[in-house]
């Protein structure tokens, strides 16, 4: 067994999302109840088609949008949803308020950062490639130090197409990460860049997978100089993966060498200089048609948490021809604003930001609602729940969170186990979430038994 990597919690965050498919609207506009992964909430996502259209017919610019409403209410899905409607590959970078404040990193520094995580760019460029398929494959269950399994893989054979034929190669298993990212399994067509070793997932073929009855032993590198073919090859990055890879220092001259790097993220120092050398690359490659801008969506919640100074940076940020679409989100009404000596605003935003924002409303789900959510996030996470279950889960929902309640799936599952049982009962949630406290309850243990806590 091997040690995986943690995912980063961007990831994470977007992970307990997975079920999201995109608004699950109807051709007229109009939202189905239940579509798309998406559960009630219909006013807000028919608005969000429309923002859509806006986004589409280039009609949003310096402008921005706010999810208004309780926690839980699905604002973070939405923002997801937005991304997924306007194409695949668009980048989508959730980010909390409060993440800007950091003793080593300037407040706009962090700001900028997930603004070019939301800038994606699509490079075509022609290169040469080996062409191979996946003959073998097997991937390990490794264990997560911070809880759950992740795969890797262990052993690969690739039967590669040369100059010479097809051969079948056991590849220096540096290649395994570039695979493992494109999620390809036996059978699987692929192009490999034979400057970087970078893998593409192009097709399947079942063709010549019989063919080879070679037995690989040795670990070999790719096979110099007796490259296939040429093909143009499409990447998608964001402006801040090409920050990160051109700050270290062994970047390679043309824009594809670099992505061959980002399979090795190490911390690096991205200065503004090395920014707009960034901006002059890529804006040289649009303009010779190599590369095209996608621009995604930041998705910043409890924007209440934003000082004068970070609202200063977006209004002009947003002014910029290089912008993603941004989506604030707060649960707060009138209150203070940061950084300031308490001026009072909506949300906590100055006005003149306000001015810019279109504001959507999320409202609380109905018990039924929740019980549907927590159905389909059981489903994704491949649990099976009796009904009477998810029904004290879907009132644990309305009581509580619909966060807690999605969130006492895990342990409860985990009781289950204990018990023997591949299915999660009443009394395993009941257990779950004696052994796990919701908010409200924490707080009204930390009131009623003062004795012990710090005040
Ligand atoms: P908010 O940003 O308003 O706090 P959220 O989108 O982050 O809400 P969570 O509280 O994290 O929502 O919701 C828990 C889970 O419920 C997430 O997996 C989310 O995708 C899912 N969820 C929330 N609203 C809906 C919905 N209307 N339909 C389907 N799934 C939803």
């Amino acid at each position: 067994m091997r040690i995986a990597e943690v995912k980063n919690s961007r990831e994470q965050r977007i992970a307990a999302h997975s079920h999201i498919k995109g608004l699950g609207l109807r051709d007229d506009g109009y939202a189905e109840p239940i579509a798309s992964g998406f559960v009630g909430q219909e006013q807000a996502r028919e608005a969000c088609g429309i923002v859509v259209d806006l986004i589409k017919s280039k009609k949003m610019s310096g402008r921005a949008l706010l999810f208004a409403g309780a926690p839980g209410t699905g604002k973070t899905a939405i923002a997801l949803a937005i991304s997924q409607e306007l194409g695949p590959k668009v980048p989508f970078c959730p980010m909390v308020g409060s993440e800007v404040f950091s003793s080593e990193i300037k407040k706009t520094e962090v700001l900028m950062e997930n603004f070019r995580r939301a800038i994606g760019l699509r490079i075509k460029e022609t290169k040469e490639v080996y062409e191979g398929e996946i003959t073998e494959l097997t991937p390990e269950e490794t264990e997560n130090p911070l809880g759950g399994y992740g795969k890797t893989i262990s052993h690969v054979l690739i039967g590669l197409k040369t100059v010479k034929g097809t051969k079948q190669l056991k590849l220096d298993p540096s290649i395994y990460e570039s695979i493992q990212k494109e999620k390809v399994t036996v059978g699987d067509v692929i192009y490999i860049e034979a400057n970087t070793g970078a893998v593409k997932r192009v097709g399947r073929s079942d063709a010549y997978a019989t063919e080879f009855d070679l037995e690989a032993e040795e670990y070999v590198p790719l096979p110099k100089g007796e490259v296939h073919k040429k093909k143009e090859l499409i990447q998608d990055v964001t402006l801040h993966d090409l920050d990160v890879a051109n700050a270290r220092p062994q970047g390679g001259q043309d824009v594809m060498s670099m992505m061959g790097q980002f399979m090795k993220p190490k911390k690096t120092e991205i200065t503004d200089k090395l920014r707009k050398e960034i901006n002059k690359v890529v804006n040289k490659y649009i303009d010779q048609g190599i590369a095209e801008l996608v621009p995604g969506v930041l998705f910043i919640d409890e924007v209440h948490m934003l000082d004068i100074e970070c609202f200063t940076y977006l209004n002009r940020a947003l002014e910029s021809t290089l912008s993603p679409i941004v989506v604030f989100a707060t649960n707060r009404g009138m209150c203070s604003i940061r950084g300031t000596e308490d001026i009072i605003s909506p949300h906590g935003i100055p006005v003149d930001l306000l001015d810019r924002l279109l504001i959507i409303r999320t409202l609380p789900y109905t018990l039924e609602e929740i019980r549907v959510i927590i159905t389909i996030r059981a489903k994704t996470e491949g649990l099976t729940v009796q009904d009477d279950a998810l029904n004290h889960l879907a009132d644990v929902g309305l009581k509580t969170s619909l966060r807690y309640a999605i969130q006492l799936l895990a342990p409860a599952n985990i009781m289950a186990k204990i018990n023997g049982r591949d299915e999660i009962f009443k009394g395993d949630v009941e257990e779950a979430g004696d052994l796990f406290l919701d908010s409200k309850r924490s707080a009204k243990i930390v009131t009623e038994e003062n004795r012990g806590f710090i005040v």
